[in-house]
């Protein structure tokens, strides 16, 4: 988190970050952080006195409390621009068969709790999966992207862009192994680029994502949309 985009980020001060250690708040030896599922089963379960006393200290009455799970709801690019809105993210990451579900219940009353998932396959730890999140966050808070326009260009931008994926994209040399980049985008015509770029956007769509174009609102498409 002190490299690339999120160094500068809180470089400049626009975003901080704490890292806990959940053993922190344990008593034993062993610093144990779980236990045997009850109803048995393979696996363990992370206790919820530790997450307990952990959270009574990190979450403050404006923090939002994201874990993630498997059986979260989908985490997407609206769901990063709502949390990038807040001003305090505390990331539960679970381990094992996850954390002892009282938890969630627990802080439910107190502070917003959110349970999502980055995607229909199983890691073994949420680290890696707030990674992602906090990465997809925080280009979205004003003034860590250079450029803001990319925002809302890329791939699932809510607006024009929500239920479509970003077509193909070119740089210098202009003929590469025999490849030309499009003549379109040589022409400076910047009407006729951005045409271009939505019907890429669409057949790229159609081609890998038929799910998202299934969903498309009809409201959003303009009439050269219409034709393709
Ligand atoms: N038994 C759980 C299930 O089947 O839903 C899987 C637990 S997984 C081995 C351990 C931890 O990894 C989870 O508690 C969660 O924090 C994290 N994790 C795994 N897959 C994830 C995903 N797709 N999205 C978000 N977090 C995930």
């Amino acid at each position: 988190m002190s490299a690339s985009l999120l160094g500068k980020a809180s470089d400049k001060g626009l975003l901080s970050f704490g890292v806990h250690d959940l053993r922190d708040w344990t008593y034993d030896r062993h610093r144990t952080v779980d236990d045997t599922p009850y109803g048995g089963g393979p696996g363990m379960v992370m206790k919820p006195s530790p997450w307990g006393e952990a959270l009574d200290d990190v979450l403050t009455p404006s923090a939002r409390l994201v874990v993630p799970t498997p059986s979260g709801r989908p985490f997407t690019q609206a769901v990063a621009a709502e949390m990038a809105a807040g001003d305090h993210l505390v990331f539960a990451c679970g381990r094992y068969e996850g954390i002892d579900s009282r938890v969630m219940r627990h802080y439910a009353p107190l502070v917003r709790v959110d349970e999502v998932s980055i995607g229909d396959y199983v890691l073994a730890g949420g680290e890696v999966a707030v990674l992602v999140m906090i990465e997809a966050i925080s280009r979205l808070v004003p003034g860590v992207l250079g450029n803001f326009e990319s925002v809302t260009d890329d791939s699932f931008a809510p607006g024009r862009m929500e239920t479509l994926v970003e077509g193909p994209v070119f740089t210098k040399p202009r003929d590469w192994r025999g490849q030309a980049v499009p003549d379109v985008l040589m022409s400076g015509h910047h009407g006729r680029i951005a045409r271009w770029r939505r019907d890429e956007a669409f057949r790229r769509t159609a081609a890998l994502r038929p799910d998202l174009l299934a969903r498309l609102d009809p409201a959003g498409l303009d009439k050269h949309d219409r034709k393709l």
